[in-house]
């Protein structure tokens, strides 16, 4: 089915987009890659009046580092971030999680800014988001601020963003000395979205002993969250099989898993608790 009409607009500039998001009163969306909002316009899940394109808008692709803080622009594709060297160095879980997002056509087109907005419980970056606690800058008529990311995410297709607000940018810290990442998926095996993700970061000390544990997981309730039981159970820990397979057991403590056709609510508790442990123990090994 196709999409119903709509205006298109192209604007140059961050603030031209916001007062055009102003004039529509949350009738307009923005299109970034279109690879998550055009099928759901397609099956008219929505019908916006207008598209604001943001692809004509200087400054938001690309990745740098500015002081110790890794800086994305919110268009910048999924596949920049798969084949970004300075990544690679210094958070590494952002292009390994990028290279198991969809096909080579949706990694060419799709965005991380979109990917994060569009907070789609299968998608892979929020869980990572979660993980890493990624600094979220809006900009809005108000002016910008800046969203951590476990407080962006409020449920299924729900972010904190304001509908006249823009995500422009997300900043990450480089990686601290002796940090692994890791990040496993179970994925549908049509779609290859995430039915289960998993994606795991630690820190120890120059003895092993496990300083800082961060797990995201997407696909697990209708928003990405942090496995707090997992990360409070290995902090202070020296990380082997033993305290991993103890710490990933707690994966889906306090949570209420989604049941679909896909996975029942116990089997995303299952893989949640399988994925924490395989992502956990490959962190570890990286560190
Ligand atoms: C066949 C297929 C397979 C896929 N498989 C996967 C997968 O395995 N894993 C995965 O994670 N994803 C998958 N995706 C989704 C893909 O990653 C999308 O690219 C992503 O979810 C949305 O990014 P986009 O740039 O295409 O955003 P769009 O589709 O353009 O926009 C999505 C939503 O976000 C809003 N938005 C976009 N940019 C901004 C911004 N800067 N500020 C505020 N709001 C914004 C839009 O208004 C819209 O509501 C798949 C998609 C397809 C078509």
């Amino acid at each position: 089915m196709p999409a119903t009409t709509f205006e298109y607009h192209v604007p140059t500039t961050v603030q031209e987009a916001i007062s055009l998001l102003s004039q529509y009163g949350g009738e307009a969306k923005l299109l970034a890659g279109g690879h998550s909002l055009i099928p759901i316009m397609n099956l008219r899940l929505a019908q916006p009046k207008a598209l604001i394109d943001l692809g004509k808008i200087p400054g938001l692709v690309g990745i740098r580092e500015d002081g110790g803080t890794i800086v994305i622009g919110a268009m910048t594709t999924h596949w920049m971030i798969e084949s970004s060297a300075l990544l690679k160095e210094k958070v590494p879980i952002l292009p390994e999680a990028a290279a198991v997002i969809g096909d080579v056509q949706v990694r060419n087109r799709g965005t991380i800014g979109g990917s994060l907005a569009h907070a789609d419980p299968a998608g892979d970056f929020p869980g990572v988001a979660v993980a890493l606690d990624m600094q979220l800058k809006a900009v809005g008529p108000k002016g910008e601020r800046t969203l951590k990311a476990r407080e962006f995410f409020v449920d299924i297709l729900t972010t904190a963003l304001q509908p006249d607000e823009i995500l422009t940018e997300i900043r990450v810290p480089a990686f601290a000395a002796r940090t692994g990442s890791a990040y496993e998926k179970f994925p549908n095996p049509a779609s290859r979205y995430a039915i289960v993700g998993a994606a795991a970061v630690v820190t120890v000390d120059g003895n092993g002993v496990c300083q800082k544990a961060a797990i995201g997981l997407n696909g697990v309730t209708g928003k990405p969250v942090a496995a707090a039981g997992v990360e409070q159970a290995l902090t202070g820990k020296r990380l082997n099989d033993q305290t991993i397979q103890e710490a990933s057991a707690k994966a889906a403590d306090g949570l209420e898993p989604l049941g679909d056709i896909f996975a029942s609510a116990p089997y995303r508790a299952h893989l949640a608790r399988v994925y924490t442990k395989r992502a956990l123990a490959r962190a570890s090994g990286r560190v």
